[in-house]
């Protein structure tokens, strides 16, 4: 790995920044000083310094974001602007992607990371991780309609989904709802309320697996996974 890639993604900033860093003279490999930032080091095996202290190699970055509406889930887009888009430069430089998706329109609970191992799995349908939506629906959603997701329902292309428990917080004219579901087929949510004839009209993901959204995030903020959730979901 290229010494300035591995300084950003030590967190010492933009490419820029590192560069900065570089030009000081600041920054030791092996006991040798050095200014250039294009050699390629071994972050496992060299030993690194800037300013005297060691930096320690971060593999993987885990990081939960409140995903906004008007913002797709992708790393990247020439027309629209991506969760990716979304990142310090410091935290995108390790390249994390989303895992899964949610829709432009939907917010709540958005994982990214580069641990590809791990979006595997909890991506896997073979693993049936559950995710757990909050939604606003036009209509009344009554304990018809819980009965009919606990059988699971079929949708318009003819696909009979698993079983998803709905929780009514608020029925009336507009319904508050949460739906847990274990899989994850294109607008799954808003697709299964159409097989009961109804309209999601505000879609959140509140929890993902043993994840829950971190409500002190504002729509469009994320933060780093504590070493206690990514052991939750390893
Ligand atoms: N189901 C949907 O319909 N949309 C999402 O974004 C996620 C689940």
């Amino acid at each position: 790995m290229r010494l300035d890639k591995f300084l950003a993604n030590a967190g010492l900033g933009s490419r820029k920044e590192v560069k900065k860093v570089l030009k000081d003279g600041v920054v030791v490999v092996n006991n040798q000083l050095t200014k250039d930032g294009k050699i390629h080091i071994n972050p496992k095996s060299d030993e690194i310094t800037v300013r005297g202290e060691k930096i320690i190699y971060r593999e993987f970055i885990y990081l939960m974001m409140n995903k906004p509406p008007g913002v797709i889930s992708a790393t990247e887009d020439v027309n629209e602007e991506t969760v990716v888009d979304l990142l310090k430069i410091e935290d995108a430089i390790m390249e994390p992607f989303p895992v899964g998706r949610l829709d432009k329109d939907t917010e709540g609970l958005l994982l990214l990371t580069n641990d590809g191992k791990l979006a595997h799995r909890l991506l896997s349908p073979k693993n049936h991780v559950p995710k757990t939506y909050f939604a606003v629906i036009q209509g009344e959603v009554t304990e018809k309609d819980v009965e009919a997701f606990r059988n699971g329902v079929i949708l318009e292309d003819g696909y009979h989904t698993k079983p998803g428990i709905l929780k009514i917080l608020k029925s009336g004219l507009r319904s508050d709802i949460e739906l847990t579901i274990t899989e994850g087929k294109f607008h799954q949510v808003k697709r299964m309320f159409e097989a009961v004839d109804k309209k999601v009209t505000y879609l959140k993901r509140i929890e993902m697996g043993p994840l829950q959204l971190d409500e002190s995030l504002e729509l469009g903020d994320y933060r780093e996974l504590s070493n206690e959730e990514v052991q939750l979901l390893t």
